[in-house]
């Protein structure tokens, strides 16, 4: 059951750097979900009889209002979540390639095709179609409040869906500007709404009779959405948290693999699902590798001035996780040979490396979701690969190796959802590849033609071209049906 929402309770935002505030919103009740999802029931039916060539036509045009007005859209993300305002616009650049790949890609994937009706069906014409699901929950996370839900709502339209969006309470400004675009770019057709509130609010839209939710956040709200939507038999897609790994072997570009273990695990304040946290280095390499971590990572400057690396922790909470995370590993006999626990200052974090890090401290164990980084030093690739599997998460990877066979082979072997050799976060700017993770960080896929099925139901069409030569369905079997049937079988299959 949801708790009470108290619906003339205002969600008020503030500037994280600052403690400014900046805006204040409704907070959504269930009534208003309710009307919300009607709204959108009623508006995805209209979407859905468009067809796929008008419907690519209002999504190029949200995506065009994306790219005219994209300075305004990263200002509000800078606002709201402290980053710079360059990561801001790379986002929203990021978001606008998605929306335009599922846009151009949603007939080519989902459109009805013919398939074999195989030997004993072959007086059937059978045709599989992509039917919308109806009306898609999405609930979004602060950390890309643009991006990460988009990866979700871009699908879900293009798809077919209408979809109501639950942006997360410290980032409902740019959920906000999405809806009110949409209702300027396509007047009078609410297929994609907003509603704005709590923790509440969330749980209400999965008990509001929607047809999926596309959950993106923490393991531990991704557990509890689940258990709301079993009640309903709602279907979920959890995009949950990570701890992911960087490998470093022996063969590696060294300079390449430390920039890059640098910009995965500090960059927007580590607070990326699929950033670096655990790093593990082939022992010939892990001194040198180690010291230009450290250069750079020294260099990095954190602050609210443009121009600073990275900006503040956005939920004040997640600050102490941080703190707890680093005191933990050095009580427990860690080194940190870039910064330390004074290295938090609210709302700030400065870069911090750990090494030494025992295996079952937080740091190792648990997403820190903060610009720290646990180094550790491994034998070989095998050993890196292990390390990096033992973790209860598994959203991506990379790999830094020479050989790029070793590099693919380790990737294989990695339980994740994707990884990158000799790059980081490679997969985020390659719409066409699917996203998601396994274990703890979730399942199920966004993005890519994986992403458009996920808000998709197949539907299995056969219908009878001619009377068959052998009808087995009915009761009235012929006494040569059976036997004609088995010859044919045995014909198929009865040899190797
Ligand atoms: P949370 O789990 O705290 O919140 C995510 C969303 O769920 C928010 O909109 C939140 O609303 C809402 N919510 C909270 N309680 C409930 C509930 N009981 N029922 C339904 N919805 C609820 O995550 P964060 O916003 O803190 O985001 C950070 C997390 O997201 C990290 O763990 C990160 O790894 C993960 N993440 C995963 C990604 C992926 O693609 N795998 C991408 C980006 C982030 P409110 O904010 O109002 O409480």
């Amino acid at each position: 059951m949801t708790t009470a929402i108290d619906a003339s309770a205002v969600l008020v935002t503030r500037n994280p750097a600052t403690g400014l505030t900046t805006a204040s919103y409704p907070v959504a009740d269930s009534a208003v979900l309710r009307a919300a999802v009607d709204a959108a029931r009623v508006a995805g039916e209209w979407w859905r009889s468009l067809g796929w060539k008008q419907r690519r036509r209002h999504l190029s045009a949200l995506r065009l209002a994306l790219a005219r007005e994209i300075d305004d859209v990263a200002a509000m993300i800078r606002a709201e979540t402290g980053k710079p305002l360059d990561d801001a616009v790379l986002e929203v650049m990021l978001a606008a390639e998605h929306l335009d790949w599922a846009a151009r890609n949603a007939r080519r994937v989902l459109r009805p095709r013919r398939v074999r009706p195989g030997l004993l069906a072959v007086n059937q014409k059978a045709v599989l179609e992509y039917v919308p699901l109806g009306v898609v929950g999405v609930i979004g996370p602060w950390n890309y409040p643009l991006y990460t839900p988009m990866g979700s709502i871009s699908y879900a339209l293009a798809a077919g869906n209408a979809v109501v969006f639950k942006p997360s309470e410290y980032a409902p400004g740019v959920g906000r500007w999405l809806a009110d675009t949409w209702a300027r770019v396509v007047p009078d057709h609410p297929v994609l709404q907003v509603v704005t509130g709590f923790g509440a609010t969330g749980a209400a839209l999965c008990e509001s009779g929607v047809d999926k939710i596309a959950f993106t956040g923490s393991t531990a709200t991704g557990r509890r959405v689940m258990a709301a939507c079993a009640s309903t038999l709602t279907p979920v897609v959890i995009e949950a948290g990570g701890k992911d790994a960087l490998i470093v072997a022996a063969d590696a570009d060294l300079d390449a693999a430390a920039t890059a273990a640098v910009f995965g695990g500090m960059g927007n304040a580590g607070q990326t699902c699929a950033g670096v946290e655990r790093i593990f280095v082939v022992d010939s390499v892990f001194d040198d590798f180690l010291a230009r971590v450290t250069t750079l990572a020294t260099c990095l400057r954190t602050g609210e001035d443009e121009g600073t690396h990275y900006g503040p922790i956005t939920m004040p909470g997640q600050v102490e996780v941080i703190r707890a995370h680093i005191e933990d590993a050095l009580g427990r006999g860690a080194r940190a040979v870039v910064g330390g626990a004074d290295s938090v200052r609210p709302p700030f974090v400065a870069p911090v490396v750990l090494v030494d890090v025992p295996s079952d401290s937080l740091a190792a164990r648990e997403e820190t979701f903060g610009p720290t980084l646990v180094v550790d030093r491994v034998a070989d690739l095998d050993e890196a690969v292990r390390r990096a599997n033992d973790s209860r998460f598994g959203l991506a990877a990379s790999v830094f190796t020479r050989n790029r066979k070793h590099g693919i082979d380790a990737a294989r072997r990695l339980h994740t959802g994707a990884v990158s050799v000799n790059s980081v976060l490679g997969f985020a700017s390659i719409p066409a590849l699917p996203f998601g993770g396994v274990g703890d960080s979730g399942f199920g896929r966004i993005h890519g033609a994986d992403g458009l099925r996920e808000f998709s139901r197949p539907k299995a069409i056969t219908s009878t071209r001619f009377a068959s030569p052998v009808d087995l369905m009915t009761l009235e079997r012929s006494p040569k049906a059976v036997p004609n049937a088995l010859f044919l079988f045995r014909l198929r299959h009865g040899h190797r």
